[in-house]
């Protein structure tokens, strides 16, 4: 049955309707910046008008940027959506829509679409790594997501790579999101610099051979590496897919994850890394499958 996916971001709210494994009806609008009750109001008026144009579409799937209560009916908090802070966005939605309603962190709504639909199609196991202002991942075994007992499984940005490293927003030292975001990458090659200088510009200046610059990148892209070759030790999937903004990068993000994530695989196994495909409708795609997995 077709099913509505909804991403809420920062800045903007999408969604669609994915009808045989196809996303149609594509919707966008920014987020509104006045407190949790007008998000969940805008979220509301998307399924609607999305329901009028697909009257058969009943499961309701919402992907969020953050971490989820163990009853995945509260958002614990999303620091890059205003006033989103313990939103009780499921009851709050079931009440506006009358309808069953579906919530999901971004990061394993983005791993459940490239495994079934994208990057990973195919496999018995992947996970997905999303690069971006922090890191985050999420592990999708037999086509669903693994959540561990206390739903944390995934936290990858927030696995400790550097003791002693800089402090992450989580509040511990040397976190592998601390050190290897786009955010990280940024502040680390501001500093080299000694002037501002954005993830994007990092990656140019390293690819022009700045000494400083490609310190940075590089350290960052081998920190990714690393902590692949420790996952492929701990869970042996069968393909990594990243995605996420400093991903976007291409060619020399890819070759330098790859390179570290072999030097220190070793003798185990090899490392399949591969390109996310859905690009930004991963979200909204995720959020309808999680809905069509577990809705109604
Ligand atoms: P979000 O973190 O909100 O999900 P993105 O996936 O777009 O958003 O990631 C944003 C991060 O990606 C920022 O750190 C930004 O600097 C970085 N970024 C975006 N575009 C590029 C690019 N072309 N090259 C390198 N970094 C980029």
């Amino acid at each position: 049955a077709p099913a509505i996916g909804i991403d809420v971001g920062g800045t903007k709210i999408a969604s669609g309707v994915l009808i045989g494994g196809e996303l149609r009806g594509r919707h966008v609008q920014p987020t509104p910046e006045t407190g949790w009750p007008a998000v969940l109001d805008a979220i509301a008026a998307q399924v609607q008008g999305l329901q009028a144009q697909f009257p058969d579409a009943a499961r309701v799937g919402v992907g969020v940027p953050g971490p989820l209560s163990l009853d995945r009916r509260r958002v614990k908090f999303a620091p890059n959506i205003y006033g989103f802070t313990d939103v009780p966005l499921v009851e709050g939605l079931e009440e506006r829509l009358g309808l069953r309603v579906v919530l999901e962190n971004d990061a394993k709504a983005a791993a459940l679409a490239e495994a079934h639909l994208g990057a990973a199609r195919g496999t018995g196991s992947s996970v997905y790594v999303t690069v971006s202002t922090g890191i985050g991942a999420g592990i999708v075994l037999g086509g669903r997501i693994w959540r561990g007992r206390h739903g944390i499984a995934g936290e990858l940005g927030h696995v400790t790579v550097m003791p002693g490293g800089p402090v992450s927003g989580a509040g511990l030292d040397g976190a592998l999101e601390a050190i290897a975001s786009g955010t990280a990458i940024a502040r680390d090659a501001s500093y080299a610099l000694n002037r501002d200088v954005s993830t994007a510009e990092a990656f140019t200046l390293a690819a022009g051979g700045h000494p400083a610059a490609r310190r940075v990148v590089d350290q960052a892209l081998r920190h990714i590496g690393v902590a692949l070759s420790d996952l492929q030790k701990l869970l042996d999937p069968e393909v990594f897919v990243i995605g996420g903004g400093v991903a976007s990068v291409g060619d020399a993000f890819f070759e330098g994850v790859q390179a570290a994530a072999d030097e220190y695989a070793g003798p185990f196994a090899p490392v399949t890394i591969r390109r996310a495909q859905l690009g930004g409708d991963a979200g909204v795609i995720g959020a309808a499958l999680a809905a069509g997995q577990e809705g109604a």
